[in-house]
């Protein structure tokens, strides 16, 4: 089965009103780089590389760097063209879009194979633990107007927060970091309130402190029951991550602007975390997200994959989670002390539901993972031809 065609889609969905803001940037859109890869088989697979920053210079490295390493050879051999793909790009790659473009590559070259075998991709990467997912709702971001208007924030947080706790979510994250942490706490204390006890917290901050204020921060937040704390301080800075998480009982996450097991092997040797969210479309794809959750297990760490973009890249995340191993076994599995949870951006995003035919939703705070060949998914072509602003072909 040799490849024939790569084609990437940039897709766009503005967000007019109902754009939102992180610690570190807003969200005017939502957007999508989908790569399709063609066969001589007749089969086509597909993928996502996730961009944090702009997407067109990871197509750019799809067509202008990849393509010509790809076309005509054996599709069946996703981690013999990951390591050729790594290995002749490493003296100005091995991070960013260069790794945001082999992901969303590899991605599609498992799509393909588990169309060729008429199987999941999780079957073929060893079988599922679980074929029912519990999610957590990422959201409660900085809305509105006026993103830092406090008062205005915590009205609308606690309508957003009641309304993951009717939708039977049993975990939510919030956002912190953008405001001063006197406010950020306030707001912590409005969602905590909205959802009761039950209900797991967790709190993002996107890398927005310093060591000494987020340690400041993690002890107010243990009054709230965090259960995780992500990225508190840069991800440059894993001195930094030891110290938050050596002055706290809140578990560190972090790991979503890191790449490749090179990269997380870091992390783990320097005790930096309790959990790692490799982004399986950009930390590398199937084939490195694999080693790069092997690699956590060895050091105790569990994997939370981090899963944000379209419905294809959502479809990747579910299936990934599929194959995480319980840590540690118990007899009475339960999330997310032991079981994964598959992060459910439930911000608003067209791309997400409109471009899968039968769209991923969760109910009562759980997803089923799909039995269909590769991703288990359908692209809704007509939908990416309606989102997509550039499309590049190579062939
Ligand atoms: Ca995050």
């Amino acid at each position: 089965m040799k490849i024939t065609r790569i084609e990437t889609f940039l897709l766009k969905a503005p967000l007019g009103e109902e754009r939102f803001w992180s610690s570190q940037a807003s969200f005017p859109e939502r957007k999508s780089l989908l790569v399709r890869i063609d066969t001589d088989a007749g089969l086509s697979g597909w993928g996502e590389a996730g961009q944090y920053g702009p997407a067109e210079p990871v197509a750019s490295q799809i067509h202008d760097v990849f393509a010509p390493m790809l076309l005509g050879e054996e599709a069946r051999q996703p981690a013999v063209h990951w390591d050729l793909m790594y290995s002749r790009t490493r003296d100005f790659g091995a991070k960013g879009s260069t790794i945001e473009a082999i992901s969303g590559l590899d991605i599609a070259l498992w799509d393909l194979i588990g169309r060729f075998h008429e199987a999941p991709i999780w079957e073929l990467l060893g079988g599922a633990f679980r074929r029912t997912v519990e999610t957590y709702a990422t959201g409660l971001y900085y809305r509105g107007p006026d993103p830092t208007d406090l008062a205005a924030g915590l009205t609308q947080l606690r309508e957003e927060a009641a309304r993951y706790r009717e939708e039977g979510f049993s975990a939510v994250k919030a956002k912190i970091g953008l405001l001063p942490p006197r406010d950020d706490l306030e707001r912590i204390a409005a969602i905590r309130e909205a959802i009761g006890d039950d209900i797991l917290l967790l709190a993002d901050a996107n890398h927005a402190y310093n060591t000494h204020v987020a340690c400041t921060v993690a002890r107010e937040l243990e009054r709230f029951r965090i259960y995780w704390f992500e990225e508190p301080v840069v991800p440059e800075d894993l001195e930094g991550y030891r110290r938050v998480r050596a002055s706290t009982t809140i578990a560190i996450a972090g790991g979503e602007c890191e790449h490749t097991r090179y990269g997380f092997v870091r992390w783990f040797a320097a005790h930096a975390l309790d959990i790692a969210q490799p982004d399986p479309t950009a930390a590398g794809g199937f084939t490195e997200l694999a080693r790069i959750c092997a690699a956590a297990s060895a050091f105790h760490v569990q994997c939370l994959p981090h899963v944000w973009g379209s419905g294809v890249a959502l479809a990747a995340g579910l299936q990934l989670l599929a194959t995480i191993p319980p840590a540690p076994y118990t007899a009475s599995p339960r999330a997310p002390y032991t079981e994964p949870l598959l992060e459910w951006d439930a911000n608003p995003n067209p791309l997400r539901t409109e471009v899968l035919e039968e769209p991923i939703v969760p109910r009562e705070g759980k997803v089923q993972v799909p039995d269909g060949p590769g991703l288990g998914i359908r692209i809704d072509e007509r939908a990416v031809a309606r989102y997509t602003v550039a499309q590049r072909c190579s062939e």
